[in-house]
């Protein structure tokens, strides 16, 4: 079903913004959906075989950062630009499919979470259709996040996707990425069994962490990201490194305030995440 077949079906066809959608390439072969709430395929040009056959366990949640869907999904389709996804969920909450799942899609780069590299052979990707931070960065629509609630929900189950190895772009490549970013609500996510979350420690005055730091101190925090699965050296300086990888674990855990400081309420709320991994993901992060 082509996404017009699906706006003029009259499902809340008021609300439906018309998404101009780029041809899809005439050389692509269809394929049927893995969701069975994906309303479209789309095929991308852009995808390989996951290395070694490793099987998808993990979920990394993007936004498309740019200024309008039609540019976003030529983008992850078409031949040449090396990047894909497996779905893209737009902002009315329509979900479509445009790598299958068993495939490779090339959505991480260089990432690395709990000691792997190629995040792409191990996760699905999902692009959320949001302008991004650099052209305003909107709230994310609730039927937007319904919507990526409920995609994560059936392959969480299909590919037992542990809610820990929910992740954004910016937790594996912290240097690189902002997305999904401080606004995209996370708390929603795990409200509903999607993602590993705990209710963030109040920010308060106080001592922290921060750049130019050197000490115990500074290699108990390192040494606690990278147990929770975040890529860093542990050297007891609070580097250029250390700041972008704390960044990264406010957008997503503590993002009332992203500024790179390790202060009270940011190490009070990765000691919680620590303390409520399942026992299995401890003993790996242990390891
Ligand atoms: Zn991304």
């Amino acid at each position: 079903m082509s996404l017009g077949t699906f706006a003029s079906a009259g499902v809340d066809s008021k609300r439906q913004r018309a998404v101009p959608l780029p041809h899809t390439n005439a050389n692509m072969k269809t394929f049927t959906p893995d969701s069975s709430i994906a309303s479209d395929v789309i095929p991308s040009a852009n995808y390989g075989d996951r290395n070694k056959g490793r099987l998808p366990d993990m979920i990394v949640l993007h936004y498309t950062g740019m200024p309008d869907v039609e540019g976003a999904i030529a983008r992850l389709c078409t031949a040449g630009t090396d990047v894909s996804a497996h779905y893209i969920v737009l902002e009315d909450g329509r979900i479509v499919q445009t790598v299958p799942e068993a495939k490779r899609a090339w959505h991480a780069g260089v990432a690395l979470w709990a000691g792997e590299e190629d995040i792409n052979s191990c996760s699905i990707g999902v692009e959320i259709v949001n302008r991004g931070h650099d052209w305003g960065y909107p709230e994310f629509p609730l039927r937007q996040t319904a919507a990526v609630i409920a995609l994560c929900r059936g392959i969480m189950l299909r590919r037992n996707v542990p809610s820990h190895r929910v992740l954004g772009h910016s937790d594996v490549a912290p240097s690189r990425k902002k997305d999904p970013g401080e606004k995209f609500p996370w708390h929603s996510l795990a409200n509903s069994g999607v993602g590993h979350w705990v209710q963030p420690a109040p920010v308060v005055r106080g001592e922290s962490l921060k750049l130019g730091t050197i000490g115990d101190d500074v290699s108990d925090l390192q040494q606690a990201l990278a147990r929770y699965g975040y890529g860093l050296p542990i050297n007891g300086k609070y580097d250029g490194t250390t700041m972008e990888v704390v960044t990264a674990f406010q957008r997503h855990f503590r993002p009332a305030r992203v500024d790179g400081v390790a202060d009270h309420s940011t190490l009070t709320t990765l000691q919680a995440l620590l303390a409520s991994l399942p026992e299995e993901a401890k003993a790996v992060a242990a390891g």
